[in-house]
């Protein structure tokens, strides 16, 4: 028997699972097991959906808004995204330059599979959010990672965004805020950002779906307002931060026609629209009131800084403050080379290993997001949650020889 024949594709072999996933579903397994877990893994908001987009989605069922809708989606949805993304963007697209996916993830794989073409290069600053890379070699793409730098915020450096172009480059990948870090681009960094992209020719993916997560006053702009960017850039969002709807499945991407057509396309090979009841759901969120987002946001602030001020006291651990999302990232290459329960410590991975074992917190090692020797930690999860959790780190790190 030739093994190969029956072996998964190529493709699928050279990418790896989520870790992000990965860690989220090994919580959630022990705790159906019974073991006191905490995750502070996956990014999911611990708040229920909205009531009025669970009475929308429920009016949904008893309506039968159950058939088939527009592969890119029900044109009121539409409308009411492109009315947010004037709102609070300053960004003008038609229903026609939007397309409603099944989540952000969704969104950015039709985005990665429209623009690429085989061997093109595709920038992504590192720490990255995990499926980026991934999503760009299932495109047959290369990534091509630019590191930035904690003292800088993490923040990309026009200079090595320039540095790193190519005659194969296809264009760059944004997230601001950004997941894992939470810097958030200030209109100063994206205006040098953007003259890069037009001097280059390049395609800019700007994943703003952690937008309404932003702190210290910082606010949130995005590079498509910048003269000359709109035609370059792919703005995707999504439903599952801002509206707590993360298993829903509710994303969108919004860009020149031409471009957005071509998504549409190819998604109507692949998943066709994104579920009916979810769509209607969605009207509901983005036509609703948006202030329950406000408080949610003043919490998420206070949780932040609960966790910052625990992890600064804690030996080997040092933490940039971040500006958005629901992240901490912090440096723990301190902690290297030392020895907690009878293991040494020789990478984050094994960290977050021994701090499943020992303290029974879950977090993600920073491998998965290219920065070896971080942690990220999410404080989507209830002050008591977090003070327990971080109050078992610091003991077992107290445990340290
Ligand atoms: N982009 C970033 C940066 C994310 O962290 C996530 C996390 N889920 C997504 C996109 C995709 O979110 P979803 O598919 O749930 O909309
Ligand atoms: N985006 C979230 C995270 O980074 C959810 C999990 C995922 O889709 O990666 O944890």
């Amino acid at each position: 028997m030739n093994n190969d024949a029956l072996a998964p594709s190529q493709r699928v072999r050279q990418i790896q699972p989520s870790p992000t996933l990965r860690v989220d579903t090994r919580a959630k397994e022990l705790k159906a097991e019974g073991v006191d877990i905490i995750s502070l893994g996956a990014g999911e908001p611990d708040y229920p959906a909205p009531l009025h987009v669970k009475e929308a989605a429920i009016k949904a069922v008893h309506d039968d808004i159950s058939h088939y809708t527009a592969v890119n989606g029900f044109p009121e949805l539409r409308r009411a995204i492109a009315a947010k993304l004037e709102r609070d963007n300053n960004l003008k697209y038609s229903p026609d330059e939007i397309l409603v996916s099944v989540g952000g993830k969704h969104a950015l794989y039709n985005a990665f599979m429209a623009l690429v073409n085989p061997g093109d290069e595709v920038i992504i600053p590192a720490p990255y959010w995990v499926s980026y890379p991934e999503q760009v070699r299932l495109a047959e793409g290369v990534p091509v990672f630019v590191e930035t730098d904690p003292a800088a915020g993490f923040r990309l450096d026009p200079q090595a965004l320039a540095d790193a172009v190519t005659p194969r480059t296809k264009g760059l990948v944004l997230n601001s805020p950004n997941n894992p870090t939470g810097a958030v681009y200030s209109p100063e960094d994206l205006e040098a950002i953007a003259e890069v992209a037009r001097a280059h020719d390049l395609w800019v993916i700007s994943d703003e779906i952690y937008e309404r997560l932003i702190y210290d006053g910082l606010q949130q702009v995005s590079i498509a307002t910048f003269p000359g960017m709109w035609e370059r850039t792919i703005v995707i969002n999504g439903f599952s931060k801002a509206y707590a709807l993360t298993g829903w499945r509710l994303g969108y991407a919004a860009g020149p026609q031409p471009i957005i057509k071509a998504m549409a396309t190819l998604q109507g090979h692949v998943t066709s629209n994104a579920a009916s009841l979810v769509q209607a759901a969605g009207i509901a969120a983005l036509e609703g009131p948006q202030e329950p987002i406000d408080a949610m946001v003043a919490d998420y602030a206070g949780r932040r800084q609960l966790v910052l001020s625990k992890l600064a006291s804690m030996p080997g651990i040092t933490c940039q403050r971040p500006g958005g999302a629901f992240y901490v990232f912090p440096d723990v290459s301190g902690l290297m080379g030392k020895t907690l329960a009878g293991r040494t410590i020789d990478s984050s991975n094994t960290l977050a290993e021994i701090l499943l074992e020992e303290a029974r917190v879950a977090v993600v090692p920073g491998e998965g997001f290219g920065a070896p020797g971080y942690i990220r930690i999410s404080y989507a999860t209830s002050r008591e949650e977090l003070t327990e959790a971080l109050g078992r780190i610091a003991a077992a790190l107290a445990r340290i020889e």
